[in-house]
């Protein structure tokens, strides 16, 4: 089956195109600086966005029935925690495990879960990550810094216009009876695209 990826490598769309033609403008006439701008997209990429991200993997550690709902149903189950919208209409949670470990990519584009991660890196859209992490994931995770123990298998998702994804991370060791919110703080960007893991308890 074809993938309907979105062509916005091509072509902006309208939102984004508004956006780009409303910055230009405001730059010109001096009333925004676009360090600022790029400062404020920065955020939202790591920052803001994320964090739906984490509220979503930090409940599927601490409650089961959650985790079962995420696997079966994944955009239902996030958008139930008001996490919904554009760019996540069609989602699927793919779980890391002792023997498996997961990683998104878009190989055409830059298809990224919005509404529970935010923007996209700007690695994530660069060509290299785009090939590579489809024919050396493992040398890809290793300039990541993560180093794979030989019985873990890593399985590569390319998203599309129509399904993109949202890697749930193992709990780390150690969080046993932390809070949600003290759950969500663990988790890492990176390891919700697969090129990370969460950080340890403190
Ligand atoms: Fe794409």
């Amino acid at each position: 089956m074809p993938h309907d990826h979105h062509d916005h490598d091509n072509h902006l769309d309208p939102m984004e195109a508004r956006t780009r033609a409303l910055e230009t403008i405001l730059t010109r006439k001096g009333l925004v600086d676009p360090a600022a701008v790029d400062a404020i997209i920065e955020t939202y990429a790591e920052k803001v966005g994320p964090k739906n991200g984490a509220q979503v993997v930090a409940r599927a550690w601490d409650d089961a029935d959650f985790a079962d709902w995420l696997a079966r149903d994944a955009t239902t189950a996030i958008a139930s925690m008001g996490f919904s919208g554009r760019q996540g209409e069609h989602m699927q949670a793919v779980f890391n495990s002792d023997s498996v470990h997961n990683l998104v990519v878009c190989t055409l584009c830059s298809c990224y879960p919005w509404p529970v991660l935010g923007l996209p890196p700007v690695w994530y859209k660069s060509p290299a990550y785009r090939s590579r992490a489809v024919i050396e994931p493992r040398a890809v995770l290793r300039e990541f810094g993560l180093e794979l123990p030989e019985g873990v298998s890593v399985r590569v998702w390319d998203s599309t216009a129509e399904l993109r994804y949202l890697v749930i991370p193992q709990r780390p060791a150690g969080s046993e009876g932390m809070s949600r919110d003290d759950l969500a703080a663990l988790v890492t960007r990176e390891s919700m695209i697969g090129t990370g893991l969460p950080t340890g308890p403190a």
